[in-house]
């Protein structure tokens, strides 16, 4: 059998050892309900505000302006429909083209409901178009804006402290999705003037099914979920005990850890790319390089199929992923590479490598061994390519 590489960490990352240690005794012993009047429920729901603090601390937010959720999905929901609920149709609503689907279907949905939506478009490098922000920011009424951090696919960042202070200038109510984020960059929400915030346990060595929502003091906030006072009445049902406690680890490991790992992290990955553009010809990197996530590396390679390079990598024990979904039989690219404008040629040929603090060079040694010749394979059954009649 041969080495197995993981590479794509932007759609999830393996639980932490330290991470799952401090989460078994919550499911041997620690078992109590925190609501519980009892001493199994006191002690529990000391540990989930410990929790608390230690989510808190990552942010640089305050303990009571943490909520946690099952997911980013869920945190990006709860924002959005917060915000819609207290405004009604007379909110404006002002997204971008590249946000997740956790936020771009919410928008699409309220759009259907009747409420005025606007998608800020990007760049060729995936850069936003602050001015049309900033227009749309000068209409008067109700306004929520939620912009993503940093891109999943692309690894490319938003200047997230300039859109903050414009929708603070404009009175908007701003809200980011800070999912990839988290653990590949100082989030501090001190210094920059976000009113919500969405993070994700799995992106970041915690387990899948636990989330935070951020929210400002001050910020009016109303859940969607009806039921118990669990987080203060602000989201009802019993904690996710032992994942919050996962969470929080995971978010003290990135704290400490996080700056010397990222170099080393940045240092895979440029190693990576700088490879593949010795020995693959006809490829493109995606997206912002001069703001871009440490761990993310977006390429096409042109006149071939991003699925089929994915396959070929799959079957070689190497685990990357393409920007596309496929649709109805048909290769849909990426919505976040079409809305760069990136050639046809390139379109579909769009790949991404994301690392993890797990990774090694020895992984980069094994794709670069693999790659070309994967490439170059594909390239030879491909009907497109530079002297071939189709193009
Ligand atoms: C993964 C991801 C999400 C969704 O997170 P879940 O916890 O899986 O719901 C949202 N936004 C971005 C940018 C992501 O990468």
């Amino acid at each position: 059998m041969h080495k197995t590489v993981y590479l794509d960490n932007n759609a999830t990352t393996s639980v932490a050892p330290e991470v799952r240690d401090v989460m078994t005794p919550f499911f041997n012993d620690f078992y109590g309900n925190p609501s519980s009047m009892h001493f199994f429920g006191g002690r529990i729901a000391k540990c989930v505000e410990r929790s608390r603090e230690e989510v808190a601390r990552f942010l640089n937010a305050e303990p009571d302006e943490i909520i946690f959720t099952s997911c980013a999905t869920e945190s990006d929901n709860a924002a959005i429909f917060s915000a819609a609920e207290k405004y009604g149709k007379s909110l404006k609503i002002i997204t971008t083209q590249v946000e997740h689907p956790a936020v771009l279907q919410c928008v699409e949905y309220l759009k259907e409901k009747g409420y005025n939506t606007v998608k800020i478009g990007v760049d060729g490098f995936g850069r936003l178009d602050i001015d049309s922000l900033e227009q749309e920011l000068k209409t008067p009424g109700p306004k929520f804006v939620s912009v993503m951090w940093a891109n999943n696919e692309t690894g490319t960042v938003f200047p997230i402290a300039q859109i903050a202070a414009l929708c603070k200038e404009h009175g908007a109510i701003f809200h980011t999705d800070a999912v990839q984020m988290a653990g590949k960059g100082v989030i501090d929400v001190k210094k920059v003037p976000v009113d919500m915030l969405a993070i994700s346990g799995h992106k970041f060595h915690a387990p899948k099914g636990v989330g935070a929502l951020y929210v400002r003091k001050g910020v009016e906030f109303n859940s969607f979920m009806k039921g118990g006072h669990q987080e203060r009445g602000r989201r009802a049902g019993t904690e996710n005990v032992p994942y919050i406690v996962g969470m929080a680890k995971a978010c003290e490991l990135c704290r400490v850890n996080m700056e010397e790992e990222n170099d080393t992290i940045g240092a895979l990955r440029d190693a990576l790319q700088d490879g593949i553009l010795k020995s693959c010809p006809d490829v493109r990197v995606n997206g912002d390089v001069e703001n871009r996530l440490c761990n993310t590396l977006n390429v096409s390679f042109e006149y071939i199929e991003g699925e089929a390079i994915a396959y070929r990598l799959s079957d070689l024990g190497i685990a990357i992923s393409t920007g596309s979904a496929c649709a109805s039989g048909s290769l849909e690219p990426s919505h976040v590479i079409r809305a760069m404008g990136v050639p046809f040629t390139a379109v579909h040929g769009s790949v991404r490598f994301s690392f993890s603090r797990y990774n090694t060079s020895a992984d980069v040694d094994y794709v670069l061994k693999e790659l070309p010749g994967v490439i170059a394979n594909l390239r030879e059954l491909s009907p497109f390519g530079p002297g071939k009649e189709f193009l």
